[in-house]
């Protein structure tokens, strides 16, 4: 009976009214959700982003990353980020941004705006998957018989060992063979895209250089790749950027202050919610996406109770 009751109010509780009955004033917690690529081939497609969305703009006020001392002080304030600038982020998530009314900010790289950049452990997939398993072996050894735990593989070895492979893999295939599915899935957006975007719906965020894993670099090499992002990306878009999110939520403890010094926040990949009574602007922990809604929901409202 009890669990009954209990399951009643769980699915009521992320119903408007009642949400904001039971939710809105308690939570002294900004959540901050963080999403990559949407599109048919990803785990958030786009049907699933507009239910996601409608839910979110019945129950909550959105803010950019960088209005977090804004966002602070709103019991209904949530943060939307979207990581690596792809093009389906411009294609599928504007358009129902804009439809929905909500605000969002999306973390580019600055050195991958071609219009056919991918970051490079996605093309490194794209590209083996244009091999046979026998060549892949016969040039990168048995373990590159699995494509995806050999790409996993290399993000744990040096950014100049992976970034070899990506060269070698460049030589023995072609841009013109990329399958439908890892142009929509892993394709970033060019220069002239990211300037289309409206800067009152979109904030644009840096996210490094080249996308490396900041930690495997010396501090000079990371500390660059950071400056060169924000530089890069203010003189393209002509205004301030003050938001910046750590590649692969990877980065050395003594980065923390460039970062304050350049971004008036910066978000990493550890789940969790800030809570408004003390945060660290420049460690800003996110809430991950889930593709069930009822799931996506109490991820989101779970922590806003608990606090
Ligand atoms: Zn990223």
């Amino acid at each position: 009976m009890k669990k009954h009751l209990l399951r009643l109010i769980k699915k009521g509780a992320t119903q408007p009214l009642l949400f904001k009955l039971i939710y809105k004033r308690q939570g002294p917690v900004v959540p901050v959700v963080m999403y990559h690529g949407v599109s048919d081939y990803d785990q958030i497609t786009p049907v699933m982003l507009e239910e996601q969305f409608d839910w979110i703009s019945k129950n909550f006020t959105s803010y950019f990353a960088s209005e977090m001392e804004e966002a602070k002080l709103d019991s209904e304030a949530i943060i939307l980020t979207f990581d690596d600038g792809l093009r389906n982020n411009a294609e599928i998530v504007f358009p129902l941004l804009e439809k929905y009314g909500l605000k969002a900010t999306f973390y580019v790289v600055s050195g991958l705006l071609s219009g056919t950049d991918m970051l490079w452990n996605h093309e490194a997939t794209a590209r083996f998957s244009q091999l046979t398993e026998n060549d892949r072996k016969l040039h990168f050894g048995d373990s590159a018989s699995d494509i995806n735990a050999f790409v996993s593989s290399l993000k744990l070895r040096s950014t100049a060992e992976a970034l070899a492979v990506v060269a070698k893999l460049r030589t023995m295939t072609s841009v013109d063979k990329f399958t439908d599915e890892h142009r929509v899935k892993y394709q970033i957006m060019s220069e002239q895209e990211l300037l289309q975007i409206d800067p009152n719906i979109v904030e644009i965020g840096a996210h490094s250089h080249t996308h490396p894993i900041l930690d495997q670099l010396s501090l000079d090499e990371a500390i660059e790749e950071i400056t060169t992002s924000k530089s890069l990306l203010e003189k393209l878009l002509k205004r301030p950027v003050d938001s910046f999110c750590y590649p692969n939520g990877d980065y050395q403890p003594e980065l923390v202050s460039t970062i304050e010094k350049n971004f008036k926040t910066a978000v990493t990949t550890v789940s969790g919610v800030c809570s408004t009574s003390g945060f660290d602007r420049a460690q800003i922990p996110r809430l991950f996406v889930l593709p069930d809604i009822t799931d996506y929901k109490f991820n989101i409202i779970k922590p806003m109770r608990n606090s």
